[in-house]
């Protein structure tokens, strides 16, 4: 398991946390290699998660687009409307194998605060959910969701309020109840060994669009698009890719049109470290770490996680931001083309897949990654439209 892409990653974390963090390891290094834990992870994955999710081919968005072919990667049907389960699902598992009766997470949008008390329920595991005041108020459906699966959810009021104050809560939390407590971490971020952890799991994703692929169109992609937050999709999604051919293509939150950064820490961030390790991070002047805007909660975040960092620089993945006004024409597209209300977090890399699409012949075909479904944005969205976005 990598501990540095190039020069990032590591772990830069208090002492207390380095005996949790080596656990956590070699749980993991031996699980993967016990042939009942991956039989229990597939059976899971398939019998509780609905996986695999198809690979659909978006034939009318294809033809608005005009040039390559679009096919969508359906993890908006994973059980709890995201891709945020897969890795619930295989932390959940290695928590219980630990010994350790309670779960913590972060959540920004919701989703994998989701994910994680329904994978608390059905793992019989107590959970805790930390997630920021100003999330809490976009994102109110899903803290009910996460109240009726049994979890405990805990406003944060610090900082932005949102899911880098929610984090700190979390490791605030971890640091004091370490010995019987897995901190559920939700994106490929933080202190190594949770990138690598976290990209193992979601990695699934990628897999199947390989097999996918060649059953569908007897073919690989031309390229994958995936949207960026932490980037647990985008990795999962590449990372089976990466000694391919298959362009691929990392997509960020822009933000609000006309001056801001977004919460675009590759396009426009350095490195620092951020919740445990060295990435790109939004930073001010002074190195203090930025507010970050975003009209999906889940893209709103200031760091990255380390490998994206390090194959941003390699150059085997691009990067690029799309701007709030380009996810909401995108969720509009899906919805009226394809009957699909995608989350805003992939309706960002949707916008830019039919931008390059469009650049592309029609016997190309490009992959994008649907990381969840929309229904939690509609009053995102419905609020964008009544002003006219
Ligand atoms: C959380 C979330 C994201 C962003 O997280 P990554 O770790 O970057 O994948 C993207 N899409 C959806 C639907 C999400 O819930």
């Amino acid at each position: 398991m990598p501990r540095r892409y190039g020069p990032y990653g590591g772990a830069f974390v208090p002492e207390t946390l380095v005996p949790a963090l080596v656990e956590l390891e070699r749980t993991w290094t031996e699980a993967r290699a016990d042939p009942a834990f991956r039989a229990e992870l597939t059976l899971l994955s398939r019998t509780l998660g609905g996986r695999p999710t198809p690979l659909y081919f978006a034939r009318n968005l294809t033809r608005r687009a005009g040039g390559a072919e679009i096919w969508l990667k359906r993890e908006d049907l994973v059980h709890g409307g995201a891709h945020k389960f897969n890795n619930a699902l295989g932390q959940g598992l290695l928590a219980r194998r630990m010994g350790k009766p309670r779960l913590i997470a972060e959540t920004g949008a919701g989703q994998h605060g989701v994910a994680t008390a329904s994978i608390g329920a059905a793992l019989g595991l107590e959970t805790e959910v930390y997630m920021g005041e100003v999330d809490m108020a976009r994102q109110r459906p899903n803290v009910e969701r996460m109240r009726l699966l049994g979890a405990k959810v805990h406003p944060v009021t610090t900082g932005s309020r949102t899911l880098k104050d929610a984090i700190n809560a979390a490791l605030r939390d971890w640091i004091a109840n370490v010995r019987t407590t897995h901190y559920l971490l939700g994106s490929a971020v933080g202190p190594h060994p949770f990138p690598s952890l976290v990209a193992d799991f979601q990695s699934v994703i990628g897999r199947e669009i390989l097999r996918q692929s060649r059953q569908s169109f007897g073919a690989l992609p031309d390229l994958a698009v995936a949207c960026v937050g932490g980037g647990s999709n985008a990795i999962g999604t590449f990372r089976p890719m990466l000694r391919t051919k298959v362009a691929l293509l990392g997509i960020e939150a822009g933000g609000p049109r006309g001056g801001s950064r977004g919460a675009a820490s590759l396009s426009h961030g350095r490195p620092g470290v951020l919740h445990g390790a060295y990435t790109y991070v939004l930073q001010n002047r002074e190195g203090q770490v930025a507010d970050t805007e975003s009209v999906s909660a889940g893209l709103d975040y200031a760091g990255v996680g380390p490998e994206h960092a390090w194959l941003r620089d390699s150059g085997r993945v691009t990067y690029r931001a799309v701007h709030d006004d380009g996810a909401l024409t995108a969720f509009r597209w899906l919805a009226e083309e394809e009957g699909i209300l995608p989350a805003l977090e992939p309706a960002h890399a949707i916008y830019a897949a039919v931008g390059e699409a469009r650049r592309r012949s029609g016997r190309e075909r490009v992959v994008v990654t649907l990381s969840g479904r929309g229904d939690k944005d509609l009053e995102v969205v419905l609020g964008a439209l009544r002003r006219g976005a």
